[in-house]
């Protein structure tokens, strides 16, 4: 069970870590959106965020999102969905139709199933690059050094614009230096957005220059573990 009043005060206290952790590093709070991660949380639980003003929801799963959101959507149009979890290439057409960002493109197979469905619905999602900082074998995201490729790829064959970036550091090792790696491939690029930060790091994200932070369990409480 989710206790409404616990995410009101959760989103309360992590939207003032945000302003504070902004301002510590003369950044504008404004200029840091939260993005909240719902994946496991049911309607009840999401519905205290929206009343308290969220608008920004990261989702993991195609088949979840389109189970809780188009009816929580109808009353709230303003909701701004995020892909954040691994996209497969026969789930392309579903996920233009349902998000507005997606954070996960990481393929030229991707790249294309996405530019042919973008065509299709007339409807071109923000697009973020997942870049694999700590080049694990199991993660997705494509590795540091195959970036610019892959960027001019996603440009020049498919003509899809790309406007940011998204990493996951690996849990074992120091946040920083895999933000700061972000943040450099980005500025190289001249790419406005920086999706970095999740519940256990997202200060360290802002002062490294995020400007989406992906927090889950600090505002929703710890995730169910799937039946
Ligand atoms: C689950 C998830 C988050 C949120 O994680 P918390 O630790 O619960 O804040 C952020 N980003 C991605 C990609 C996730 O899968």
């Amino acid at each position: 069970m989710i206790d409404p009043q616990t995410v009101t005060s959760n989103l309360a206290e992590v939207r003032d870590e945000i302003a504070r952790a902004a301002r510590d590093n003369e950044r504008d709070p404004a200029d840091v959106a939260l993005i909240a991660v719902s994946k496991t949380i049911p309607a009840e639980g999401i519905v205290p965020a929206i009343a308290a003003g969220q608008r920004r929801f990261g989702e993991n799963y195609v088949q979840e999102a389109r189970a809780k959101w188009p009816a929580l959507r109808a009353q709230h149009p303003d909701v701004e969905l995020h892909l954040i979890g691994p996209l497969q290439s026969n789930k392309a057409r579903e996920a233009v139709e349902l998000f507005d960002v997606i954070h996960t493109l990481d393929r030229p197979s991707l790249a294309a199933a996405l530019a042919k469905e973008i065509a299709r619905a007339s409807r071109h999602p923000t697009l973020l690059v997942q870049v694999n900082t700590g080049e694990e074998p199991q993660k997705g995201g494509v590795a540091p050094g195959a970036v610019d490729a892959f960027l001019a790829d996603c440009a020049g064959t498919h003509g899809l614009m790309v406007s940011g970036l998204m990493c996951i550091p690996p849990p074992e090792d120091p946040p920083s230096a895999h933000f700061g790696l972000l943040a450099a491939i980005a500025r190289r690029h001249a790419l406005p957005i920086l999706s970095m930060g999740m519940s256990a790091d997202y200060p360290a994200a802002i002062q490294a220059g995020a400007t989406h932070v992906r927090v889950g369990s600090a505002i929703f409480g710890a995730r169910q573990p799937k039946a």
